[in-house]
């Protein structure tokens, strides 16, 4: 690696799978995002398998200072406990703070009682507030409409700003929200689903059209999608984003299993 050119600012993939049929196929992985922010180590939204790709890439959860869950479903909290495990050192070091939004402790609670008390501390995320973690500050800007409490965040490193809009149903005002040099986007359908096919069919997700509408709004330098669907996957991702590239004129990349992105890259555009 050449460590000259290399940003101290790096986003890696430990999935990019989302929705329920890609979590049970595994067809894509489904281990959330690692953060390394000039410094500042933290995991967002461990789905299924996270522990499997953390020790797979040879991350060190033990250098983890947070673990972030924008919500309560399945493909981004499952893996919360072991993560939290992980984190410190099997329970025996104190270490680290869960931020998660209120439901995802008291609806329906995402992590195990009996590990509460290895973790230094658990914050809520709440509507407009800022928070830190490390030399990092994020900020929730707006609830998404996503059948359970759910945000999307805004992350500002002494360098870069990153807007993460997790998943959604897409509205009007959703994009005013949110600005960046870096957009991320959960774009878990190709097409729009208005019908309900099925009962409990999860219909709040950003779709294709949607994801032109935001970038060309919020004017990223790069924007970079994650958490594909099914429909996605079939059409697949890397060609999803050189159509968007193509209408909207902003570098779109398809994140990949594995991909670590250097935020670097941002200051060449
Ligand atoms: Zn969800």
């Amino acid at each position: 690696m050449n460590n000259e050119n290399q940003s101290n600012e790096t986003i890696t993939f430990l999935g990019t799978g989302g929705a329920r049929f890609m979590i049970i196929s595994q067809l894509l992985a489904s281990g959330g995002l690692w953060f390394n922010l000039d410094g500042t180590q933290f995991l967002m939204d461990p789905g299924p398998g996270c522990i499997v790709q953390v020790t797979k890439r040879k991350l060190d959860p033990q250098q983890l200072k947070a673990i972030i869950v924008s919500h309560r479903h399945l493909d981004h909290s499952a893996d919360v406990n072991v993560m939290t495990e992980a984190m410190t050192d099997g329970g025996f070091e104190k270490r680290g703070t869960l931020f998660c939004p209120r439901d995802a402790m008291e609806t329906d609670s995402i992590l195990h009682s009996y590990l509460k008390k290895s973790l230094e501390g658990i914050e809520y995320i709440e509507l407009g507030k800022t928070y830190s973690v490390g030399n990092i500050a994020f900020t929730a800007p707006v609830r998404h409409i996503h059948m359970v409490e759910n945000y999307g965040l805004i992350f500002k490193t002494p360098k870069h700003t990153i807007a993460y809009i997790t998943d959604t149903k897409y509205f009007e005002e959703l994009g005013s929200y949110y600005r960046g040099d870096l957009l991320m986007l959960n774009l878990t359908f190709l097409q729009p689903r208005l019908v309900p096919n099925r009962p409990g069919a999860p219909l709040d997700h950003l779709a294709e059209p949607d994801a032109e509408r935001l970038i060309k709004e919020i004017k990223p330098k790069t924007a970079i999608l994650t958490h594909f669907g099914m429909g996605v996957w079939r059409a697949k991702p890397e060609v999803v984003a050189a159509g968007l590239t193509q209408k909207t004129g902003i570098k779109v990349i398809a994140a990949t299993d594995g991909m670590t992105y250097d935020l670097a890259e941002l200051d060449k555009i």
